[in-house]
């Protein structure tokens, strides 16, 4: 269920520091690359978000080029940067060698420090698994198949007649009247309690529910 991964989000930040020429800086030059992998992940199912960050530092101290064009920079930096992270270094070359060369590395000393945030967004779908349901789910979905509205109820005059199994009337209690397949009418909750114990009508012995229905069968089997 993982779509395609983006790709991540590159963040750069060079950081210069023109070291004035005396004794103890010639000939020094610096090149400090802190990279931060981050990686979001987001569950797609909640919405929750958790982050995590790992860093790494690239450093490089009292080095000399042969010359301080792009080129000679880039070739540097490959050094400096494992080599699977050249990718990064493609990201990073023309932004540190820019901002090196306009800082006049070369002419006088420099110190660069390059912030590096890679953020990786990995999005992903939880799944949580569905409860089967008990047999006291199904038949209360059984029986509510049955179920009378209050308006049909009285239309057919049957408000005052009772519940066979509570012997209250059917219109007159907060519980849902339900007609079964053999047509006899009894509250749900009424009818629930009574098949949990047997699968017949109580007034004329009609089996009530099918057995073949796959939901009951599976319940059925799981529980004693
Ligand atoms: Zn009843
Ligand atoms: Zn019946």
């Amino acid at each position: 269920m993982n779509g395609p991964i983006p790709e991540p989000v590159v963040d750069i930040q060079v950081q210069v520091t023109r070291l004035s020429p005396s004794e103890e800086f010639t000939n020094s030059r610096r090149f400090i690359i802190n990279t931060i992998n981050k990686e979001i992940r987001v569950n797609l199912t909640t919405g929750d978000q958790t982050q995590t960050s790992e860093s790494f530092t690239y450093y490089s101290t009292n080095f000399s080029l042969p010359s301080f064009s792009h080129h000679d920079i880039q070739s540097k930096l490959q050094n400096i940067l494992h080599s699977e992270e050249h990718w990064l270094c493609d990201r990073l070359v023309p932004k540190i060698s820019t901002t090196a060369i306009n800082s006049g590395f070369g002419e006088n000393d420099i110190e660069l420090t390059v912030h590096v945030t890679v953020t990786y967004r990995r999005e992903y779908v939880e799944v949580i698994p569905v409860p089967a349901e008990t047999l006291l789910d199904v038949l209360r979905r059984v029986v509510l198949q049955g179920r009378i509205e209050a308006d049909e109820l009285k239309s057919l005059n049957m408000e005052t007649e009772s519940c066979s199994i509570c012997l209250q009337s059917l219109g007159s209690s907060s519980k849902i009247p339900s007609r079964m397949s053999c047509s006899h009418v009894f509250h749900d909750s009424c009818l629930v309690e009574w098949l949990l114990r047997k699968n017949t009508c109580p007034l004329c012995r009609t089996v009530l529910y099918d057995v073949s229905d796959s939901a009951l069968l599976s319940v059925i089997g799981t529980e004693e």
